[in-house]
């Protein structure tokens, strides 16, 4: 057996997942949550069983060892599970990586450098790294960074039109993020259509509580709709995604707002919640059932900016020949995907309604036959991208004399 542990560690919380990277699923995963606070919750599944605890959870160290504690309790034992690396998902990687890394004291140092680019993520997923590295000290940490797979924006796509020399010096140019799930989203796009990825031009919607969409020309990335930042681009959850720059002057200038209360509207108090106070789509369709006007409004404005960015791409790719819905929203939402992409049977795109409907885990495809463009809808892994990248980069043979969780 070949597994990797993944780790995804936020300010608050701490999610992971021993997946089996020979037959892609997942063993055993959970979330410790509210790390911190005076009371903090872990669930770990294991076999169909959850297990759930509330205890404080005083620090990270605290909560990976909570973790490991169920791993021996409930299972699976993770002595005999054949960890072959622990796999680390880091949201910023700048223009640094390009890549998966070996985690070493220096790449500690690079990601930390880039905190400045995502004070939110970069030093909790150091955090997570630092203390996963006490517990697994012989097993190898691998970092998978969200900017990776758009390294290869072209310098057109990436670069904001602002004073090149203010640019360089403050790292200001576009980065993307969700790279792992487009990655893996377009890659089991061309694997289910047996088509090979270099033959094939995408665009692929990421449609979650965070959203972005990609334009992805022969497996390479083109365009991405997210920035700087994980701001930009679509309309989210509770993040505004693109608006006139000037927004912010104005609010800091005539509304007394100041740095964090602008970066707290735009990221915690925008977006559909703060349009309709809802932020999660089955909710949201309730209200919008019932004739509420900010929810027809906010669902109105989400699906006119996807539109914005489906045409955009289109015109960026020249030929389109697929079109990939994933996440919470693309993969269960059968009325985002529907609207998204009506009235465009003149571009050769359109969404057959019966194939569209339903909930299936599996990819599928979900245009009528005539289309020029493939419209799927194609479930995201991003545990499992990050545990096969990280198993490419130490190979496959389980390191014996690795000594697991005792430390
Ligand atoms: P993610 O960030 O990919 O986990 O997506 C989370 C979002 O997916 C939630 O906030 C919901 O808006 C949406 N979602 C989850 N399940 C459904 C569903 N059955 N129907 C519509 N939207 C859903």
């Amino acid at each position: 057996m070949s597994t990797v542990l993944v780790v995804n560690s936020g300010s608050s919380s701490i999610k992971y997942q021993l997946v089996d990277t020979v037959h892609g699923s997942a063993l055993a995963s959970g979330i410790v949550e509210r790390i911190g606070e005076t009371v903090g919750s872990i669930k770990h599944t294991f076999a169909d069983a959850t297990t759930s605890r509330t205890d404080p959870v005083p620090d990270h160290g605290a909560g990976l060892r909570a973790v490991l504690d169920l791993f021996r309790e409930q299972g699976p034992d993770l002595q005999e599970a054949g960890i072959v690396a622990v796999g680390h998902r880091v949201v910023h990687g700048g223009s640094v990586f390009g890549g998966p890394v070996l985690v070493t004291d220096e790449v500690m140092d690079q990601i930390d450098a880039l905190s400045p680019l995502a004070p939110l993520h970069n030093p909790p997923n150091l955090t997570g790294i630092r203390v996963a590295r006490e517990l697994f000290p012989d097993v190898p940490h691998v970092v998978v960074f969200d900017t990776a797979f758009f390294r290869t924006l072209p310098e057109a796509a990436a670069t904001y039109a602002i004073d090149k020399e203010v640019a360089a010096a403050y790292g200001v140019r576009r980065y993307g993020f969700h790279g792992t799930s487009h990655q893996y989203v377009s890659t089991r796009v061309a694997e289910v259509l047996g088509r090979r990825p270099q033959d094939l031009n995408q665009i692929v919607l990421h449609l979650g509580n965070g959203a972005s969409a990609s334009a992805v020309r022969g497996g390479v990335a083109v365009e991405t709709s997210m920035g700087l930042t994980p701001l930009e681009g679509l309309v989210m959850g509770t993040r505004s995604g693109d608006l006139d720059p000037a927004v912010l002057i104005h609010l800091q200038r005539n509304a007394g707002m100041s740095v964090d209360d602008v970066d707290d509207l735009l990221n915690r108090r925008s977006g559909l919640k703060g349009l309709s106070g809802e932020n999660d789509f089955r909710a949201l369709h309730g209200l919008v059932d019932a004739g509420d006007p900010d929810a027809v409004l906010a669902l109105d404005v989400y699906l006119h900016r996807l539109r914005k960015y489906v045409g955009a791409y289109c015109a960026v790719l020249g030929r389109v020949d697929v079109i990939a819905f994933t996440a919470g929203v693309g993969e269960n939402d059968e009325i985002v995907r529907a609207r998204a992409l009506e009235n465009l049977e003149s571009l050769g795109i359109a969404v057959d309604l019966e194939k569209n409907a339903g909930r299936i885990r599996e990819p599928r495809i979900i245009s009528p036959d005539w289309a020029t463009t493939t419209v799927m809808v194609v479930p995201t892994n991003e545990e499992l991208a990050i545990a096969r990248q990280a198993v490419d980069l130490v190979g496959d043979a389980p390191d014996d004399s690795a000594d697991l969780g005792h430390a």
